[in-house]
């Protein structure tokens, strides 16, 4: 077990929120050495990156934040700090241009996360952030060192001020494990159970359905569920037929509820509205003109407009008396209804929810029971949908953590004066 000299600041963990982090402390003249368990930085914003960078987004600041629903109150402090067009300015400075996509997400010109993160790393370690990477923290030692695994065995490092910014646990390959939940119960930190965000639901599909249409785009739909209050909430947007159930933007918006749902009740409906543009009555009409020798498949599809992929839907959840009553049919495709057995496994989502809770931390998200500890990122127990929403918050969390490490830090009795923080280069 090797002891190493204190730095200053040790932030752990390279993704965007710790990166945001180092950098607020090294521009505030810190000396700052970030850690990551991996080989290389920031592996799930490339891997963001892979499906067109989605930053942020331009709609308004009061919408933007109801994205983050019960924690909105929270997160409207971090983004008071750095919202959307900050995020947008900052990418500005690192020669990223960006542009509004026509649903008001905020994209690179190029889409790409790489050449971002390529001359982000470059300014960070210009400025004299000190990467250690292959560094995986593992808690505390009892006398406060950090603990690290490395190649060379343990490493315990002493800090005056920790960032964590370890991520949630979605694509453990990346780095992002979760593994972090066990050290800081122990340290007696509150945290909320981690749960998948953003990701698909299963569904028992026929081996018909499964094989033709897996991959199937299902756009427009209208969703109708069950909110976690017990109301009844509609939504209109796209989703997609998947080999185990079904996936895509609109499930991801109202993933959380139909989480709850189903950890409440075992399961939960979700009903789809196949037919957006028609009401019952008028769909009732149109199915009820004499059908002659077409098929119900062929009469659903000239009469309804429904492609083969939501007709093999309705075949897969409806009965023939139903298949042959053109009111009760109407009724079936303005609220088809699915059973939901459950979210896909953490491993397989986009996000995480649940984390740090927020009332274990204070204003400047350091950890009340932990002084000098702060968090950020995705580790936070804080969810939104897909359109920008999570990498914003991450981003805030990590100038707010990262500022406060800094005023934290200047407030040590003992500092002495001036700029003495800098490491010599
Ligand atoms: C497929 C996919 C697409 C996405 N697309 C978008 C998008 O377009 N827009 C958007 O807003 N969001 C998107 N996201 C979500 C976004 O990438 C994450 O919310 C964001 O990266 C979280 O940032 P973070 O810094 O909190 O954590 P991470 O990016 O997860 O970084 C955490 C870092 O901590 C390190 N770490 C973890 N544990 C330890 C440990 N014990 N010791 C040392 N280091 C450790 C990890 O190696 C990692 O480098 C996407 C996610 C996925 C999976």
């Amino acid at each position: 077990m090797t002891r190493t000299a204190i730095p200053r600041l040790a932030i752990i963990g390279g993704g965007p929120a710790g990166l945001m982090a180092a950098e607020q402390a090294v521009d505030a003249g810190m000396a700052v050495d970030l850690y990551d368990a991996m080989g290389s930085v920031g592996r799930k914003f490339l891997l963001a990156g892979k499906g067109g960078l989605n930053l942020t987004h331009a709609e308004p600041f009061a919408n933007f934040v109801g994205r983050y629903g019960e924690r909105q109150g929270e997160i409207a402090d971090w983004l008071r700090a750095f919202d959307a067009d900050a995020l947008r300015a900052w990418a500005r400075t690192l020669g990223v241009e960006t542009f509004v996509g026509s649903s008001g997400r905020v994209f690179p010109a190029d889409l790409k996360a790489a050449p971002l993160l390529r001359r982000w790393v470059h300014r960070l370690r210009e400025a004299g952030v000190v990467f250690h990477m292959h560094h995986r923290w593992l808690g505390w030692h009892g006398d406060g060192a950090l603990r690290f695994a490395t190649a060379a065995g343990e490493r315990l490092v002493q800090a005056q001020a920790v960032v964590l910014a370890l991520g949630g646990a979605s694509w453990p390959q990346l780095g992002s494990d979760g593994a972090w939940v066990a050290p800081l119960r122990q340290a007696g930190i509150d945290i909320a159970p981690l749960q998948p965000a953003n990701c698909g639901f299963e569904l028992a599909w026929s081996e018909h359905l499964r094989r033709r249409f897996a991959g199937a785009p299902l756009k427009p739909v209208v969703a109708i569920w069950t909110d976690r209050h017990g109301g009844t909430q509609t939504r209109q947007g796209e989703c997609v037929l998947s080999g185990y159930g079904i996936e895509g933007s609109l499930v991801y918006a109202i993933g959380a509820d139909l989480r709850e749902q189903i950890a409440a009740h075992g399961t939960t409906m979700l009903h789809l509205d196949l037919v957006p543009g028609y009401t019952q009555a008028v769909l009732a009409d149109r199915l009820a003109a004499p059908r002659g020798k077409h098929s119900i498949g062929d009469w659903l599809r000239r009469r309804a407009g429904l492609d083969p992929a939501r007709c093999a839907l309705v075949f897969e959840l409806t009965d023939g008396a139903t298949l042959a009553d053109p009111l009760a049919l109407s009724a079936r495709l303005k609220a088809l209804p699915l059973q939901l057995r459950a979210p896909r496994p953490l491993a397989e989502a986009i996000s995480t929810a649940g984390g740090v809770r927020l009332e274990a931390l204070d204003d400047a998200l350091m950890l009340r029971r932990r002084p000098g500890v702060f968090c950020a990122g995705e580790m936070l127990d804080w969810e939104a949908p897909t359109g920008g929403y999570l990498l914003t918050a991450c981003f805030a969390s990590g100038v707010l953590a990262g500022r406060g490490a800094v005023d934290w830090l200047k407030n040590l009795p003992g500092r002495q004066a001036g700029g003495d923080e800098r490491r010599s280069p």
